[in-house]
């Protein structure tokens, strides 16, 4: 980039795809300043395991200097997968090759680590809630923070995820509901305090549908297993029973009547688990989400395209940090990189949320999905 002085490159969101790309950026003699919500690196719960596909997620770590440590870091035996029935027995079953390396798993709290580890002291300022961009389309821009900080900057990259503020300056869409909610349950220990959980999920995922509802069992790091239980349901159903969340035993005796059909030991995973469940009603954005073209504001990751969770997020999140990064280190205007990487990233994404556009409902659907080709990411 020969563009002098240097662009002031400001950064929506220390989510993966945010920090890959400061990080990507940083590799390359690019600065970038990169604003989060949250007030520091361990002010939440960062949620669960994620696989990283070897044809997305790891090529960008690739370009982050980071591949070999994420190898390091991840579980190759992750990527073992079951289909049960609701009986509980094994309709099919992947072990990983020894040398599978197609898509190992990594926890979100250990993926962050490394990116925020790799990146200059003072890159992430924490604590900053973006409320708005304000600005002409051909810069500068300004951001406006919680409390009344405001940031000049010639470029922003909106990494803020489903609820993006900066895709407000750019865009009308809003995510709706995709009419599948997801209710997260968790269980610690599982080897001494739910060894029958345990050995029902194996070391990576088990799933199971009935036609109106399943259930999708991940282990963790840490010997945690998180289970989602998923149901076609409005997206209020808590609430409109007269419940809140955090009635943990009320929810559970619904959720019991509900799959009351299901074997004893599958009702575990719906039942048995520690603490409250967590609230996950799936949205989407409307599939070929776009936007109109401004050289000082661009999206990546679920800020541009939320799509429901069916293992692309954070892989498709990740690719397109990677190559917004190259393009500003390719180019030389800001502009000219921002229309490259979106010349690119806008119909990768469009094809891939029409795919899978209403295929969140496959997750209750008996019709078993092509296990072999997703295990060799066919
Ligand atoms: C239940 C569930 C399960 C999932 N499982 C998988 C999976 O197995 N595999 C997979 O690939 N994907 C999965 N996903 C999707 C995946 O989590 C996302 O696609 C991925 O995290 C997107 O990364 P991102 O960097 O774009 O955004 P995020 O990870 O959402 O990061 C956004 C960041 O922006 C910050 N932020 C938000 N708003 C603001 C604001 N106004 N101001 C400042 N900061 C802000 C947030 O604090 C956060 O740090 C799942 C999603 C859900 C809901």
């Amino acid at each position: 980039m020969s563009t002098t002085p240097p662009p002031r490159i400001a950064i929506v969101g220390a989510g993966p795809g945010g920090l890959a790309c400061a990080r990507i950026l940083a590799r390359h003699g690019i600065a970038a300043t990169v604003y989060d919500r949250d007030a520091g690196p361990d002010a939440r719960d960062q949620g669960g395991t994620l696989d990283l596909h070897a044809d997305n997620g790891q090529l960008a770590l690739r370009e982050a200097g980071l591949l070999e440590e994420f190898f390091r870091l991840s579980r190759h035996e992750g990527q073992e997968m079951r289909q049960l029935d609701p009986s509980g027995a094994v309709l099919f079953h992947h072990v990983p090759e020894p040398d599978e390396r197609f898509k190992p798993e990594i926890d979100r709290r250990v993926l962050r680590d490394l990116l925020l580890g790799s990146l200059p002291p003072g890159t992430v300022r924490w604590g900053h809630t973006l409320r708005a961009v304000t600005g002409p389309s051909q810069g500068p821009r300004r951001l406006h923070f919680a409390g009344g900080t405001t940031v000049e900057c010639d470029l922003v990259i909106g990494a803020d995820g489903a609820w993006s503020a900066v895709r407000r300056s750019v865009s009308d869409a809003t995510p709706r509901y995709t009419g599948v909610s997801f209710l997260e349950a968790w269980f610690h220990d599982v080897t001494a305090r739910h060894p029958d959980i345990a050995e029902l999920v194996g070391q990576g995922s088990a799933a199971a549908a009935d036609g109106e509802r399943g259930l999708f069992a991940q282990r963790n790091g840490g010997d945690h297993v998180r289970v989602y239980v998923i149901q076609r349901a409005p997206a209020d159903w808590i609430t409109a029973a007269g419940l809140e969340p955090q009635d943990t035993g009320r929810i559970r005796a619904r959720l019991l009547e509900r799959f009351r059909d299901w074997s004893p030991r599958m009702r575990r995973l719906v039942g048995d688990n520690d603490g409250p469940y967590v609230d996950r009603p799936i949205h989407a954005l409307p599939a070929g989400h776009t936007w109109q073209h401004s050289p000082s504001v661009t999206l990546l990751g679920d800020a541009a395209h939320l799509m429901p969770p069916l293992g692309v997020g954070v892989n498709l999140a990740l690719l397109d940090a990677c190559e917004l990064a190259l393009a500003l280190a390719r180019h030389d205007t800001v502009g000219e990189a921002v229309r490259a990487y979106e010349d690119t990233m806008l119909p990768r994404s469009a094809e891939t949320s029409r795919l899978l556009d209403g295929a969140v409902h496959d997750l209750v659907s008996t019709e078993l999905p092509d296990f072999a080709a997703a295990a060799e990411g066919r």
